[in-house]
């Protein structure tokens, strides 16, 4: 393949001496000569699923009968660095935490497998996104996961194929698949390409082809690696009863929308080209039939301020038409080439300082509830492409070290999270927590540890409003499960996992009930199309697009 699909690394500085310094300050392992070796190490020490003592001689082992020089811990860990530094490969605290310490468990049991669309223009022309003519619009070629994209022509199959291999040749669980489709606006991609593109992906979690995306939904109820979460990224202006029907049939149950400002002046300024309406009704639309609504949002937008960013983050909680179940803020990153960075050379934007950004963010931090799940503070962009302004990879554990000290830890669900924490089922309680929307009751149904830790939740939708599709009209919706700690494998066959087995089957009893209580007949559930199986056996029924049930 090309040469240029190969980036080397770069020194943070440019001079001839800098760079120099840089490579001398890497010198036990040569990052040019080595550095496929050292992905390698990386790739595999990522992809362990569980970290013990002897998981690293594992490694070195199985590496070295492949033709990989031996390298000791140390030396990795400081390549590591390195590649970080130049952003070759993303700041990963639990990566460098393997490197270095004391065995950690990752407790998550679904493989997520990130696939790019292919490059595409995009209707917008928002001024701080970047174009790069290899990449579908907003990506950088650089970035983690879009290098692999590339190489593999954006194949879908090919894409998920390798994802898959990796992980099981590293013993990775691999048998419930959270598939991730990213690139651009995905609803302006044609629908036969979109149709195409997500056969594709199933066919290669299935094993076998199918001729319809139908055939590869059926053949997946029984795969080996089956589909718990299908999630798409789109513009909420494309959002439309038409196209919520059509993510639908796709197999869609997460929708990713980049909202970036709620401020109709900065989405002018910035040229978004929607409006603060437009996610409102998108939102609506996407809650209405079931969907989990992640949002991207975007502090330092041309025309903002910190305090304007602050007031921003917080019509999210304070209008009931919006309260997204997760969110990613992406500090806008000033990029070259971009419309954004010709007003920075105008002297008429300034990014934040470091200060500024912790500051805010960990207001932000402070304002998001109990049922909102903070994917992410800061985006993977590599450092060497940001022309000016913030580029400390850990943000997050700043700012989250500035929140516990000041006593207000981050209340969203990714840090109650329970992770190495030993659960004691009799000692879980289950808690609900109540929100309105401008078309809903949502209930928010949690169990918790007594030390405040989440062992799993559920998304209750209780509907006042007509649905916009038509199958779930008048019914009650669970919008998401989701249970923590050790994998649960589909078929329940208990052995040795049962204390966390029982905590999805008690959260939608506890659904059912609630839903019953507030006056439904039927309540259904946005299935994704690997875990109808499960719901079968809840005595669920299978619909067009849904499953549900008497109550
Ligand atoms: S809509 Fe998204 S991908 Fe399209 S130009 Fe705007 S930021 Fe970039
Ligand atoms: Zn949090």
């Amino acid at each position: 393949m090309a040469n240029r699909y190969i980036t080397r690394p770069r020194a943070a500085g440019t001079s001839p001496r800098q760079q120099a310094e840089w490579r001398a300050r890497q010198r036990p392992i040569d990052l040019d000569a080595e550095q496929t070796h050292v992905l390698a190490y990386l790739e595999a020490v990522r992809a362990e699923p569980e970290w013990g003592p002897e998981a690293y001689n594992r490694i070195v082992r199985r590496l070295a009968r492949t033709g990989h020089p031996v390298y000791g811990k140390a030396r990795l860990h400081r390549a590591a660095l390195a590649l970080m530094h130049v952003g070759k490969v993303a700041h990963d605290e639990e990566l460098l935490r393997r490197l270095r310490m004391k065995p950690v468990r990752t407790l998550s049991g679904v493989a997520p497998v990130t696939v790019l669309t292919k490059p595409y223009p995009c209707p917008g022309k928002c001024i701080f996104c970047p174009t790069d003519p290899l990449m579908p619009k907003s990506y950088l070629s650089n970035e983690p996961g879009a290098m692999r994209a590339l190489m593999l022509g954006f194949d879908p199959y090919m894409q998920t194929a390798a994802r898959l291999e990796a992980m099981q040749r590293t013993g990775h669980p691999t048998d419930k698949v959270e598939l991730l489709i990213l690139g651009g606006t995905w609803s302006s991609y044609r629908r036969d390409y979109q149709e195409w593109f997500v056969r594709r992906c199933f066919d290669a979690m299935n094993g076998v082809e199918s001729a319809t995306l139908e055939e590869a939904h059926r053949h997946n109820e029984e795969a080996p690696h089956r589909n718990v979460g299908l999630v798409i990224e789109t513009r909420p202006d494309h959002i439309t009863p038409d196209e919520v029907h059509w993510l639908r049939r796709l197999g869609v149950t997460r929708v990713q929308l980049g909202v970036q400002t709620l401020d109709d002046r900065l989405s002018a300024l910035n040229q978004r080209g929607e409006t603060v309406d437009d996610v409102r009704r998108a939102m609506r639309l996407l809650r209405g039939a079931g969907f989990k609504v992640a949002v991207h949002w975007m502090p330092n937008l041309l025309g903002a301020t910190p305090q304007s960013d602050l007031e921003d983050f917080r019509r999210f909680w304070d209008d009931p038409a919006l309260r997204p179940d997760e969110m990613k803020i992406y500090p806008t990153g000033l990029l070259r080439g971009t419309p954004l960075y010709e007003h920075y050379l105008r002297g008429e934007y300034r990014p934040y300082s470091e200060t500024e950004l912790i500051d805010l963010l960990a207001a932000c931090k402070r304002l998001v509830p109990r049922y909102c799940r903070l994917n992410r503070v800061m985006r993977d962009i590599p450092a060497p492409d940001i022309a000016a302004g913030v580029t400390t990879s850990n943000l997050r554990q700043i700012v989250q070290q500035r929140l516990i000290a000041d006593g207000t830890p981050c209340q969203c669900i990714r840090c109650r999270e329970v992770r190495r924490e030993v659960v004691d089922r009799q000692t879980i309680r289950l808690e609900a927590l109540t929100y309105e929307t401008d078309h809903s009751t949502e209930v928010f149904l949690s169990a918790v540890t007594p030390r405040d830790r989440l062992v799993g939740f559920l998304r209750l939708s209780l509907p006042h409003a007509p649905a916009p599709i038509e199958e779930v009209d008048g019914q009650a919706i669970i919008r998401q499960v989701q249970v923590y700690g050790p994998l649960v494998t589909l078929d329940e066959d208990g052995n040795g996992r049962a204390q966390h087995q029982g905590i999805g089957r008690w959260l939608i009893e506890q659904a059912r009930r609630g839903a019953r209580e507030a006056g439904f007949r039927r309540m259904a559930v946005i299935a994704a199309v690997g875990t109808r199986g499960y719901y079968r056996r809840l005595g669920f029924e299978l619909g067009e697009w849904y499953m549900s049930t008497v109550l």
